[in-house]
């Protein structure tokens, strides 16, 4: 390996350090120039690690199939929900991936074979691979909520995929009444971004506060603990008072049924009707990863952390929120984070080289209101055994911080946002 190539898998905060991992941990090892990675799935996961097997293995032909034409960051989102950002301000444009030597195709994978080694596509035809990448993210699952489905998400939106249903929700909340009701429901952990629906209700709460002081927001949780809790707890008892309440699981706060028709959310103990009901179903890894047993009926991806090959293919790696990477949350962070541990085991295995010793981190940075924020981040290890985080590497933001340090965390928000876009997708 040349120096320039240990200097940037070191920049990228990826030790060279040999590890153990035997080499038939990879299946066969890659032969040609002409070997063939495909990516499918173009978002945060799938197109960092693109960019970065170009970067490092520019040798390799690297194949990234998008599927969708357009695609909106889910990160910021929030904002946009409550008018602090325009929706066109979160579309990357995939062309520019183009620019660094990757082959984009605009299309959709539909399965692949894990013995032939091919990739199919929506119109037929098929691509052949020697390494293959899942990066497909999150498929909803409504009808895993008694009464609901997906046509029941016009009703009680989500938004929880990014795009136009983020602009349709920012119009649903500004159609709450003043002194009505707005709820969100929580699913069962694990989900695409643990901390997404708290950023969300503080969002809504300071956006209620201005224009609907008399309207209440209540979060109905299937979780009793959550991420950041604390700090989130503390700023909404003090901002907001009994205007914004949370009930955990214990509470009886899961969500168990809904009447799409008459708009009633049931739990445990009570029914709500709101004016306006923000529905997140529980989730799964999207429909290509559960294939060929990927996902052995868990709904996730089991992988090795030191390459994000899958368990069950070791030819195959899926990254990003379709793979179990705990306890890093799903988050385009570590989806990003993975990315590149993924494409510096393939390209190091491509070199005949060990996979450097693969060192991920994490930081989920949430917005209290447009222009305060908390975070918490950790740094791991990927070992045989799993992910564990390095002694002394997490932690959040602390409780007792003054506004100017929020304001000071909101402002590495929008700097983080701006260059993990730029990264991933250079834009
Ligand atoms: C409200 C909200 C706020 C968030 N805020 C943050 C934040 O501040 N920070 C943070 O780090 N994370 C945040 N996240 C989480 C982040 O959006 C996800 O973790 C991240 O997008 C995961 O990246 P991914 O590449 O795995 O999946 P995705 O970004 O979903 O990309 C997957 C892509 O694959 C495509 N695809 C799926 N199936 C196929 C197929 N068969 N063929 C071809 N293409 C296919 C999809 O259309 C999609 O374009 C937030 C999420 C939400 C919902």
């Amino acid at each position: 390996m040349s120096g320039w190539r240990r200097r940037q898998l070191l920049a990228a905060g990826l030790s060279l350090t040999a590890t153990l991992l035997p080499r038939t941990a990879f299946g066969s090892p890659l032969k040609t120039a002409s070997a063939r990675v495909v990516i499918v799935g173009g978002g945060f996961a799938g197109a960092t690690a693109a960019r970065y097997l170009r970067r490092w293995a520019p040798d390799l032909h690297v194949t990234l199939v998008v599927g969708t034409d357009r695609y909106w960051t889910c990160p910021f989102s929030n904002l946009v929900l409550v008018g602090e950002r325009p929706l066109d301000s979160l579309e990357v444009h995939r062309s520019r991936l183009a620019k660094g030597g990757i082959e984009l195709l605009r299309a959709t994978a539909t399965g692949f074979d894990p013995e032939q080694r091919t990739l199919e596509l929506a119109d037929g035809s098929e691509l052949r691979w020697d390494r293959l990448v899942l990066a497909p993210g999150i498929e909803v699952l409504p009808e895993a909520i008694e009464g609901h489905d997906a046509a029941g998400v016009e009703r009680f939106p989500h938004a929880w995929q990014g795009g136009p249903a983020t602009a349709d929700l920012a119009r649903r909340l500004r159609d709450v009444p003043d002194g009505g009701l707005v709820v969100i429901t929580v699913p069962e952990a694990p989900y695409r971004c643990p901390p997404g629906p708290y950023e969300r209700a503080s969002l809504f709460a300071w956006w209620l506060a201005r224009h609907r002081p008399q309207a209440r927001l209540v979060i109905l949780d299937a979780n009793d603990r959550f991420t950041k809790d604390e700090l989130f707890k503390d700023h909404w008892r003090q901002v907001h008072g009994d205007r914004l309440q949370w009930f955990g699981q214990a509470d009886g706060g899961t969500l168990r049924a809904v009447e799409v028709r008459r708009g009633t959310l049931h739990t445990d103990f009570d029914d709500w009707r709101p004016d306006l009901a923000c529905v997140i179903p529980p989730q799964r890894a999207a429909a290509v990863a559960r294939q060929a047993g990927l996902d052995e009926g868990r709904g996730w991806c089991a992988v090795d952390p030191r390459t994000f090959a899958s368990r069950i293919h070791p030819d195959i790696h899926v990254i990003g929120d379709a793979a179990i990477a705990n306890p890093m949350p799903k988050s385009a962070f570590a989806a990003a984070s993975q990315a590149r541990v993924c494409a510096a085991a393939i390209a190091t295995e491509f070199a005949g080289q060990d996979a450097p010793e693969a060192i991920l981190g994490n930081t989920c940075y949430s917005l209290l209101e447009p222009d305060l924020a908390i975070s918490v981040s950790g740094s791991y290890r990927g070992t045989a055994a799993g992910i564990e985080a390095l002694p002394g590497s997490t932690g959040t933001s602390p409780l007792d911080a003054t506004a100017e340090v929020r304001r000071a965390e909101a402002g590495h928000a929008r700097g983080w946002y701006a260059a993990a876009r730029a990264d991933a997708f250079g834009d």
